[in-house]
């Protein structure tokens, strides 16, 4: 059996997540004339090809997959994983491949440079796959230090964190907000933030794990995968991996200047 890791619930941790978001930030400012959505898939689980970035290509849409590359091929709480030859696939398919580190670490216990040589190490097992380098990162658990953002943003463009906000009119490129499109009410949830921003656009990131019949609680069912998508849909939004939105935001902003 392999158990879910729990994140560090120490009271200077808890303070530090306070902290953290306002600190070491690299904002950017846009104005959007309608929504920008970006699904992003964290380690990913194999549901999560067939029942997320499938229905997404059949819209047209691409999507970032956060590769722990030592997840390969396993089996935990949230099923099987894709191998190395499904990222590979999933790559070629126009997907974005972003970094998620090797080991799935935990940057607010791990020392930096401990944190760092596991980023590098699952960018050789991507590079030895013929994957292009990754632009865009998200932390495992969503866990990150001040220092941590500094440092990976002189790798990456973009950093996706796990704060659920629609990001109206600016984002923090080095903890980019993000809502869990986990089963029940974190759906319905995320679901009425892209409906929100029919009146005001924003760029909307969304992360999920398992798209299964019978999720974890980090993961969705299919139907409501489906419902997301509609929703997508119906408020005719620009749909961007993680990197191209950061591009077309960033073009946006040049253009006002
Ligand atoms: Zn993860």
């Amino acid at each position: 059996m392999h158990n879910a890791y729990a994140p560090s619930n120490r009271i200077m941790t808890k303070v530090m997540r306070r902290i953290t978001p306002l600190r070491n930030r690299r904002d950017i400012r846009f104005t959007l004339d309608r929504p920008l959505v970006s699904f992003t898939y964290d380690d990913c689980p194999l549901s999560a090809v067939s029942h997320g970035l499938k229905p997404m290509e059949r819209e047209g849409w691409r999507g970032t997959v956060y590769v722990a590359s030592k997840l390969f091929g396993i089996t935990n709480h949230h099923g099987l994983h894709m191998s190395a030859d499904d990222a590979v696939a999933v790559a070629r398919n126009g997907h974005e491949i972003g970094g998620h580190s090797f080991s799935h670490i935990d940057g607010n216990l791990t020392p930096i440079d401990e944190f760092m040589a596991d980023v590098a190490r699952n960018q050789n097992v991507l590079t030895d796959l013929g994957i292009a380098n990754c632009s865009t990162f998200a932390y495992p658990f969503g866990e990150v230090t001040p220092a941590l953002k500094t440092a990976l943003s002189r790798q990456f463009i973009g950093l996706r964190g796990i704060t659920p906000k629609a990001m109206t009119g600016r984002a923090d490129l080095n903890q980019i907000a993000s809502y869990p499109v986990f089963q029940g009410q974190d759906t319905t949830r995320a679901i009425a933030a892209i409906k929100a921003s029919a009146e005001r656009p924003a760029w909307i990131t969304l992360f999920m794990h398992e798209v299964s019949h019978s999720p974890s609680k980090w993961g969705c069912t299919p139907p409501e995968m489906q419902a997301v998508i509609k929703a997508v849909k119906d408020v005719n939004a620009r749909v961007l991996p993680v990197a191209d939105a950061i591009t077309f935001l960033k073009g946006g902003s040049d253009a006002q200047h």
